[in-house]
């Protein structure tokens, strides 16, 4: 008995069977796929090369069982002077014949409504020169995919070397009004040296802004390298390299010590808890700030939160404060800042799939969650 045999897929009829059996499979496929003998007669079509045929074709019977592929491929050289149709035709031949043993081509396909990009796969049927099977699959979502990728990952690194590049003359202008600040005397005028005062904190401000970008850029730059990671450990570092201001005994932070062992990169996810737990601390109200890490036991999949007692946000506010550059508070109340940090905590949630929300009261504290996948489908 042969392995083909034995399977169940085989038992019994085989024949009838294995027929069925193959052209439900064919049925099932997205792709338009053909079947084609040793002189490129179409022999067997599957129902996605019916539709498109139908829907595409004008005259579905044009390349519908019975007629010649190379006919068909033909005529879309002669008439379009299609150079795809042309390279369709050659690779198609290549494989008949054995020359090649399998042929990939993408190519554009436009209907009147959309541009779409199109790959063939051909491979042989049997023996050399038995024929070969023919599938055309629309890729247009995973091109455009790529494309956007492609444009964000340029924009990323425009962003950076366009910010790296206006820091250095920043810098510059930094150090002449700290000079000219320096070198004010009891004779200069009060106005003078307000005004340079004001060229150094808003050059500090860009230098901020600058930052900012160069961070949410640099993010997007790199791929991140995961691993498994105790987020209970990222958390407890976090709030280490903010000691100075967790050691204030004014401030009480509390991380679950369950909180479980998942595959993320830890550099990244402890520049989240970094932020969110910077940002606790910041925007806390007079008296005992409160702040608590933890993570939802009973959701199905690990939801993580940073919660404080602190000042909260508007309803109308907390969409907005994941947006670049969005600050709720002007210039130096709470110490200031780019209004980049949340953006950019945003940004590596959703580089590890996942996603971000905040729940919060106005004067009631703020709780923000974030997860590391997407939440597991409704069943
Ligand atoms: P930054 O702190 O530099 O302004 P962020 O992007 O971290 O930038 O935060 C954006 C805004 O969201 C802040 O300006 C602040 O108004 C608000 N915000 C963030 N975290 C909190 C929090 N824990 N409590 C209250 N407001 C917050």
């Amino acid at each position: 008995m042969t392995e083909r045999d034995a399977s169940p897929l085989h038992a019994g009829d085989p024949a009838p069977h294995r027929a069925a059996f193959l052209h439900s499979v064919l049925n099932a496929l997205h792709a338009h796929i053909a079947v084609l003998d040793h002189r490129g007669t179409i022999i067997e079509v599957n129902d996605a090369w019916r539709r498109f045929a139908t829907a595409n074709a004008g005259d579905p019977g044009r390349c519908s069982v019975g007629v010649n592929y190379f006919d068909v491929c033909r005529s879309a050289i002669t008439v379009g002077c299609d150079a795809f149709a042309l390279d369709a035709y050659a690779g198609i031949h290549r494989v008949l014949t054995g020359e090649d043993e399998e042929f990939h081509l993408e190519y554009p396909c436009d209907s009147p409504t959309e541009s779409r990009t199109f790959v063939l796969h051909v491979v042989p049927r049997g023996e050399p020169g038995e024929g070969v099977v023919v599938s055309h699959e629309n890729i247009s979502d995973q091109t455009k995919i790529k494309e956007l990728e492609r444009s964000v990952d340029a924009l990323d690194a425009f962003t950076y070397t366009a910010s790296h590049g206006l820091r250095q003359p920043l810098r510059g202008i930094r150090n002449h009004a700290e000079f000219a600040i320096g070198s004010c005397s009891a004779a200069t005028e009060p106005v003078v040296v307000q005004s340079l005062q004001s060229i150094q904190r808003l050059a500090a401000h860009l230098d901020a802004l600058i930052d900012g970008l160069m961070r949410f850029a640099r993010i997007g730059k790199m791929a991140p390298v995961i691993r498994r990671a105790r987020i209970a450990d990222l958390a407890a570092f976090a709030v280490e390299s903010l000691h100075d201001t967790a050691h204030d005994p004014t401030v009480e932070i509390s991380i679950d010590p369950d909180l479980p062992v998942v595959l993320c990169d830890p550099a990244l996810i402890g520049e989240v808890f970094q932020n969110l737990i910077a940002n606790a601390l910041k925007y806390r109200t007079p008296g005992q700030c409160r702040i608590i890490v933890g993570w939802n036991h009973d959701a199905h999949w690990p939801e993580f939160f940073v919660t404080d007692n602190g000042i909260g946000i508007r309803a109308s506010d907390q969409a907005a404060i994941f947006d670049l550059f969005r600050r709720l508070h002007p210039g130096d109340r709470y110490g200031g800042g780019a209004g980049a940090g949340l953006t950019i905590v945003k940004r590596i949630v959703e580089q590890h799939g996942g996603s971000i929300r905040v729940e919060s009261d106005e004067g009631a504290g703020s709780t923000f969650f974030f997860s590391l996948s997407p939440p597991p489908t409704a069943a």
